[in-house]
């Protein structure tokens, strides 16, 4: 697959496939993971594509803080207040699979360290 194309996630953000959509605004969306690996597991990301963390330009730079500041108030709103864990898979070291850059967040249940 071309990293530059659109990916099954610009569906999602245009309705084309359904997901379980949690959080939305003009720069970014959050809907639950297909395959939660916790029993909180919701993808934040960018209605813009941006293939991955690496392709991200200092044109992104407010775009990423938004991200973050989205991944606080979804987290917030899934009632996440005893923590929870953000994540970043970038290349393929980095297991990332799908290439519209997404932030993962996991809780709900005691996460460890190192992560596989
Ligand atoms: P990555 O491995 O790239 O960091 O994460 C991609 C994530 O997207 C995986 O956790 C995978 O379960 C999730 N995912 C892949 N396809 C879909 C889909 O069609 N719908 C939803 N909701 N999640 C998906």
């Amino acid at each position: 697959m071309s990293q530059t194309t659109e990916t099954i996630f610009s569906k999602i953000i245009r309705r084309e496939i359904p997901a379980d959509i949690v959080y939305e605004d003009d720069l970014a969306l959050a809907f639950k993971d297909v395959h939660p690996q916790a029993p909180v597991h919701i993808l934040v990301i960018p209605k813009k594509v941006i293939p991955k963390l690496d392709a991200a330009t200092d044109d992104d730079t407010a775009l990423l803080g938004h991200l973050l500041q989205t991944v606080k108030k979804v987290a917030a709103q899934a009632g996440l207040e005893k923590g929870y864990r953000v994540v970043i898979n970038t290349g393929d070291d980095g297991g990332q699979t799908v290439h519209h850059i997404h932030l993962h967040i996991l809780g709900g249940r005691q996460m460890s360290w190192p992560p596989g």
